[in-house]
């Protein structure tokens, strides 16, 4: 029978022990090793089962909290623990000596918006890279001591659990999340629980409620429509992650970028913090949080004019896009839109009142016109905005060139800071027992570690996931149908000594989960090496809407079946946190071979290299910005190659080759005590060299310097004397906008002067003022098609007066930085100082040709 309800019966902490409360709720124990043990010791199975302190807690009998409220010992590890934890929560960091140090302004506040956060498997709200990687920058930022507050959603579902039918076709199930059991406290003031509400068409209105996660110093605020005050489809909004129609996905980005500003507002105000003067939208699914500043600005006691506020939300707002595929870049129908802004009749927004709906659409426009793009509305929205790698950058500068026409697209204004992952979370405790807890200190020790030991660390891991696979194989048998008396082999798979390649990742076709597969017979020959045996972890999850993904995956485990082969290559379901991080540790090789340039960044290779796994990867994401020859291998990409079957064959042949000639020789070859010397120098040099590049705080510092910085430096110019610049600027584009059409480069004439090149140009300004423009000259050597290469610049200055046609001249003395062929041009931009980088308005003029 199934229970009717469930509710939870609590042993009451004793009062020497209430402390383990606050350890439990904080999720700095994610990252505390002593906070871990603790709870380990109150209940060492349910600890392993669960690695949840609140589980634990919640389960632990009378009898057991009474021996340990009597056990000195116990009782003051409590309290070291919390007081531990107390300073943590309050020791001065990096960001204030910062913030002191610089010359520019540092925020009072940032708000970090996601549509998934993976901070712990405890807290199942994300599905994979982007949610792990907004986890981690919290952690960073907590560490750092950024005063950071995040903003996203609570699912009462998450993302799906992963399990394989008999014949490895990939099944979801849905467990629900009980916020009651989970680390978790409503937001309420002094009427009680806080309640956002937004209006929804047909007078309705779509209510929250606002829980919050600590995790370290930096508060999560999640949103849940899952209460009484909604309807039944209201009350769904907040069911699923990633798993509904276009409908229900815009109401979700609706409620996390309208509701999650309003839940800021209000946890700002309960709590007395800063208001962020930045905000950072971490993909494009945020992007409803810059229209919601806008109408908090128009609509409240700024009252400003639409294009004054947008100046103001423009100057804070950073954006981060994060997938060069075109499918992975949200769009709506514009129809779909309209219908949620749902204008009155004179077109002015329900949704966000005192806006113009038909303004808003705009703000999300693209080549095509039934289509609103919530990356272009981002990228309108952010003066700031990056990329998640150096190659990323570079592609989606090409990719997004179109929002600034007539600039080259290295010229487009989208920089790129490089994921990074949190080394407390993700290196495994072995070599935080050999090196430490000091992450500005471990790469010295790496580099001193005698290779006896870490080559023992390494065996140590790899043991450990031979565990794990034995323990998930058997697991997973008994789930797709088989009896133990079938799963005797399970206990015996995998060598503790073989060489382990990790291949963990999401099904999107891009990452080609089956490259591996392409030709059989040449892996089954890798594997069944008897000298040299291989072995083989794989894992990820499909999109449930996604049959090809599945078809994939099933693929594979068919694969994986065949009794000559299970022993040496696995698929384990349910890739997550809990499993990643036993794979991460334990491979000696984490293989990516995904079609370049679709990979952004990805971040599972930096795990690995974490704890001295090698990379065998295609040069995509950050891999591409960061091998060097001794941290790993690169797979040559047949990227010029069209058709995709040769180019999949040619890259899977350069996969097995290197297998065969580079990465299992290097690995078996070995000195007399049976050390893998050169393997042992690469280890090395990944720990203590490609280590410290990997880090979330090493990203969290750039986003700080880069981004977030110069954002609250323009944020508070913007803002200053009642908004002054913000009305400046707003004034001056509209001018521009109007006038730009009239201006023009006349005449351009050049003569030779003692220090290089005397430029002059007569250019038609309209009614521009000469000094609404900035001119410059161009100067470079010309490729045959007539481009300007590696160029340098000089501004030109304006002569008094005009010419006789009523043009104004400008001059500059260039001087060439090279010899060959050489040319030069002109161009009009604008100018203004509240502009953060000349394509900015994505207007320039050159001259006719
Ligand atoms: C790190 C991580 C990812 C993302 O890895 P990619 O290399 O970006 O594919 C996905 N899932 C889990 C569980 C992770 O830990």
């Amino acid at each position: 029978m199934k229970a009717f309800r469930r509710f939870n019966v609590r042993v009451p902490l004793p009062s020497r022990l209430t402390d383990l409360a606050v350890l439990a709720n904080n999720l700095r124990w994610v990252w505390h090793v002593p906070t871990q043990e603790l709870f380990a010791a109150i209940d060492p199975e349910r600890w392993a089962s669960t690695g949840d302190p609140l589980r634990v807690l919640a389960d632990v009998d009378q009898d057991r909290m009474d021996a340990l409220a009597a056990d000195e010992e116990f009782v003051t590890r409590v309290r070291d623990l919390a007081a531990e934890l107390k300073d943590y929560l309050a020791a001065p960091q990096w960001f204030g000596r910062y913030a002191e140090s610089t010359e520019t302004v540092a925020p009072q506040g940032i708000a970090y918006f996601s549509m998934e956060f993976g901070i712990t498997e405890v807290l199942p709200i994300y599905s994979g890279g982007l949610g792990i990687l907004a986890g981690d920058h919290l952690k960073a930022a907590s560490d750092l001591g950024l005063p950071l507050i995040g903003v996203g959603l609570f699912y009462r579902s998450g993302y799906f659990r992963q399990s394989l039918s008999h014949d490895g076709w990939q099944i979801e199930r849905y467990p629900v999340n009980d916020p009651g059991a989970l680390p978790l406290t409503l937001l309420t003031d002094d009427s009680g629980p806080v309640i956002i509400g937004i209006a929804m068409p047909g007078d309705r209105t779509l209510h929250a409620q606002v829980w919050v996660a600590s995790v370290g110093r930096i508060p999560l605020l999640l949103l849940d429509s899952d209460i009484a005050l909604n309807d039944e489809e209201l009350r769904a909004v907040t069911d699923r992650l990633y798993g509904g129609d276009q409908d229900h996905r815009i109401k979700q980005e609706i409620l996390l970028g309208i509701g999650g500003v309003r839940a800021l507002r209000d946890y700002v105000r309960i709590t007395g913090r800063a208001e962020p003067s930045v905000f950072h939208m971490n993909e494009g699914h945020a992007g409803f949080l810059g229209v919601e500043r806008i109408r908090e600005l128009v609509d409240g006691p700024a009252a400003l004019d639409f294009d004054t506020a947008e100046a103001v939300v423009r100057a804070s707002n950073v954006f981060t896009t994060h997938t060069p595929v075109p499918a992975g870049i949200d769009r709506f129908p514009t129809d779909l839109v309209r219908y949620y802004l749902d204008a009155g009749p004179d077109g002015s927004s329900r949704l966000l009142p005192g806006l113009h709906a038909g303004t808003v659409l705009e703000l999300g426009d693209e080549a095509d016109p039934g289509v609103f793009n919530m990356a272009h509305m981002g990228f309108r929205l952010g003066q700031r905005s990056n990329g998640v790698s150096r190659l990323h950058g570079e592609v989606s500068r090409q990719m997004f060139a179109d929002l600034w026409p007539g600039f080259d697209a290295d010229e487009v204004p989208i920089g790129s800071i490089t994921n990074g992952v949190h080394g407390f979370t993700w290196v495994a405790r072995p070599w935080r027992d050999l090196v430490g807890e000091d992450e500005d200190s471990a790469p010295a020790h790496y580099a001193e570690l005698p290779d006896g030991e870490l080559w023992r660390t390494r065996q140590t891991l790899r043991a450990g996931l031979v565990d794990e696979v034995r323990r998930r194989a058997h697991a997973s048998g008994r789930d797709r149908g088989f009896i133990d008396a079938e799963l005797g082999w399970t206990a015996e798979i995998f060598d503790p000594e073989a060489l382990t390649i990790g291949f963990a990742r999401r099904a999107a076709t891009y990452k080609r989960l089956t490259l591996m597969l392409r030709d059989p017979d040449r892996l089954r020959r890798i594997l069944t090496d008897a000298e040299r045996p291989v072995q083989l972890v794989i894992a990820g999850k499909a999109h449930p809407a996604d049959d090809g993904g599945k078809a994939l995956i099933q693929q594979v485990v068919r694969f994986t079946d065949d009794p000559e082969l299970r022993h040496k290559i696995v698929f384990l379901p349910d890739y997550d946190i809990s499993m990643a991080r036993h794979i991460y540790a334990g491979c000696d090789v984490w293989l990516n071979n995904p079609v370049r340039p679709m990979e952004a960044c990805g971040t599972s290779g930096m795990k690995s290299a974490l704890n001295g796994g090698l990379n065998l990867s295609i040069l995509d994401g950050w891999w591409d910005e960061m091998a060097d020859g001794e941290n790993g291998w690169a797979i040559p990409s047949a990227e010029g190659v069209v058709d995709e079957h040769r180019r999949d064959d040619l890259e899977a042949e350069a996969l097995y080759s290197l297998l065969e000639e580079s990465v299992i020789p290097l690995f078996y070859t070995r000195t007399p005590d049976g050390v893998p010397q050169r393997w042992v120098q690469m280890v090395r040099h990944t720990l203590s060299r490609l280590g410290p590049k990997v880090l979330a705080s090493r990203m969290v510092r750039d986003y700080t310097v880069e981004l977030y910085c110069p954002a609250a430096a323009a944020f508070d110019a913007i803002c200053a004397d009642d908004y002054a610049q913000a009305g400046d600027l707003a004034s001056y584009r509209a001018l521009i906008a109007a006038a730009w059409s009239s201006v023009m480069i006349a005449g351009v004439e050049d003569e030779k002067a003692d220090d290089g090149l005397l430029v002059t140009a007569h250019v038609a300004l309209g009614d521009l003022d000469p000094d609404a423009v900035k001119v410059e000259v161009i100067l470079g050597r010309v490729t045959d098609d007539g481009d300007i290469i590696d160029p340098v610049s000089a501004r030109m200055a304006p002569a008094d007066g005009t010419d006789a046609s009523g043009r104004t001249v400008y001059a500059a003395t260039i001087g060439p930085r090279s010899s060959g062929l050489l040319g030069y041009t002109v161009r009009v931009l604008p100018n203004h100082p509240a502009l953060s980088d000349d394509a900015e308005l994505g207007l320039v003029r050159y001259p006719e040709v």
